[in-house]
C-alpha cells in the first residue's frame, strides 16, 4: 500500500528538504505509527511507518537530507556519527509535546547505508482494560470467571502481531489492582507495570524462559506471566508449576484455540497434563476498524458470499466497506480491535483431552455446545460495520475453511 503522507510531515516539503528527528517522532505520534523505518538506497532515503499494522511510505528524502537526519538521530541518542559496521539497539525516552515517549532504536548496516528502525513504545497504546480489547460479552464472562477463581493456565494464542501481549497486559493490570504478588518473565520487557516485578530474559541477559521460570518459582509468586511458550523445556517447567498449584499466563503460537492443544502436545505435554492445568485458551487476531467517517455499504460479491458460506455463515445482501477520506488518510480504516475465540475448558473438554481426542473431534463437540469460533466472532464485527470482510480475510488467512466445517 502506498499513500502520500508528505503533507503530514510539512518539513519534508520545504525548500531545504529538512526533516528533523523530533519532527519525525511527532509525525509518527500524530499518525499513530508503531514503527518508523528509515531505509537508505542509492538514490536517497525512504521513510515508512507501520500504522494499524500496515507499512506505508510516508516520505522520501534526498541523500543530503537523509544523511542529515541520520546524523542528527545518532547525535541525539549518543551513537558514534561515523559509519558503524555492527548492528546496535538502544532505548531512549523523549518528551514530545505533552506526552512521554519511549523508543527503541535499531541500527543495522546495509550495503546501501545504515538502516534505522524506531519502535514507538507508547504505553497508552498497549494499556487496555479487558473490556476494551474487543472480546464479546460471553468471552468476557469467561475472562471474569477465570479472574474470579484464578487457577491453572490462561493461554493466549495467535500468529505473530495478533495482539496477544496486549491481552496479557490487560489481565496483568487486573491482577496488579488486587495487590497480589505477580512476577513476569519477558523477552523483552516492553512496558513496565506498577506493582508487578518484571524480569527480562533473552540474549545478553543470561536467562532463557525455562531457567527464568525456575528461578521465578523460588520467589513464591501468586501469579506468573511467561512471555511465550516456545520450546519443550519452558512448557515442561510451566506444566509442572501449574500442576503444583501455580496460576500462570502465557502466549503460544497457534492458528486457533483447538490447535493450541496440538501445539502443547507437540511440546511434550500429555493429555492428562493439559487437562489438569489448562483453564482458558484464547485465540485472537487484530483487525483494522473501518473509518466511521467514510465507510459505506456495498453489494456482496459472489466470491465473498462463497467464502462466508464455506464457514457456515449466511450473509446479507450488503456489507460495510472502506472507501477512504481525509480523516483516515485515505486508508478507509482507523485504529484496530481484536477478534477472539475464547475457550473455557469444561469437564467434557477435559474428558476429550484425557481420551486423546483429535482436533476434528474436539471441534465437533465444541460446535455442538455453541462454542464461538474466531470467524463467528469476526462476523459480528463485520455485520456491525466495525471492520470489513476483506480485513477479516486478511487477518485469518492461515485458517482453513474446513476447520469449522462439520
Ligand atoms: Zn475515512
Amino acid at each position: 500500500m502506498e499513500t502520500d503522507f508528505s503533507a503530514t510531515i510539512p518539513d519534508a516539503d520545504d525548500a531545504e528538504n529538512r526533516l528533523s528527528f523530533r519532527r519525525l517522532l511527532s509525525a509518527a505520534i500524530e499518525l499513530r505509527a508503531s514503527d518508523v523505518h528509515i531505509d537508505p538506497s542509492t538514490t536517497g532515503f525512504t521513510i515508512r511507518m507501520r500504522i494499524d499494522g500496515m507499512l506505508v511510505e510516508t516520505t522520501r528524502l534526498d541523500q543530503k537530507a537523509g544523511q542529515r537526519l541520520t546524523n542528527q538521530l545518532k547525535a541525539e541518542v549518543g551513537i558514534d556519527p561515523g559509519r558503524n559496521f555492527t548492528p546496535r539497539a538502544s532505548r531512549h525516552s523523549y518528551k514530545i509535546g505533552d506526552s512521554e515517549l519511549d523508543i527503541r532504536i535499531t541500527l543495522v548496516p546495509c550495503v546501501s547505508g545504515e538502516k534505522i528502525a524506531i519502535r514507538m513504545l507508547d504505553p497508552d497504546r498497549v494499556m487496555h482494560r479487558i473490556e476494551d480489547l474487543g472480546v464479546s460479552k460471553d468471552g468476557l464472562q469467561h475472562f471474569r470467571e477465570w479472574l474470579g477463581g484464578l487457577t491453572g493456565m490462561f493461554l493466549v494464542s495467535g500468529a505473530t502481531s495478533s495482539g496477544k501481549t496486549t491481552t496479557l497486559y490487560a489481565l496483568l493490570h487486573e491482577l496488579a489492582e488486587r495487590k497480589q504478588h505477580v512476577l513476569t518473565i519477558e523477552d523483552p520487557v516492553e512496558y513496565e507495570i506498577d506493582g508487578i516485578n518484571q524480569i527480562q530474559v533473552g540474549r545478553g541477559h543470561g536467562l532463557d524462559f525455562a531457567s527464568g521460570l525456575k528461578s521465578m518459582l523460588r520467589l513464591d509468586p501468586d501469579y506468573m506471566m511467561v512471555g511465550e511458550l516456545r520450546d519443550p523445556e519452558t512448557v515442561d517447567v510451566a506444566a509442572r508449576a501449574a500442576t503444583s498449584g501455580h496460576t500462570l499466563l502465557s502466549t503460544i503460537h497457534a492458528r486457533d484455540a483447538v490447535s493450541t492443544v496440538t501445539a502443547l502436545r507437540n511440546y511434550g505435554m500429555t493429555g492428562n497434563q493439559i487437562a489438569v492445568t489448562v483453564s482458558v485458551i484464547v485465540n485472537q487476531r487484530l483487525v483494522r476498524k473501518l473509518c466511521t467517517h467514510c465507510r459505506e455499504k456495498e453489494a456482496i460479491t459472489d466470491n465473498e458470499r462463497a467464502w462466508l458460506e464455506e464457514r457456515g455463515i449466511r450473509p446479507h445482501r450488503d456489507l460495510w466497506t472502506a472507501t477512504g477520506c481525509k480523516e483516515c488518510l485515505n486508508t478507509g480504516y482507523s485504529a484496530r480491535t481484536g477478534i477472539f475465540e475464547v475457550w473455557r475448558l469444561n469437564a467434557t473438554d477435559y474428558d476429550m483431552l484425557l481420551s486423546g481426542a483429535d482436533e476434528r473431534n474436539i471441534r465437533r463437540v465444541l460446535a455442538q455446545n455453541h462454542h464461538e469460533s474466531l470467524v463467528a466472532d469476526a462476523w459480528k464485527k463485520i455485520e456491525s460495520g466495525t471492520t470489513s470482510l476483506s480485513e477479516v480475510r486478511r487477518a485469518t488467512g492461515a485458517l482453513r475453511a474446513d476447520d469449522w466445517q462439520l
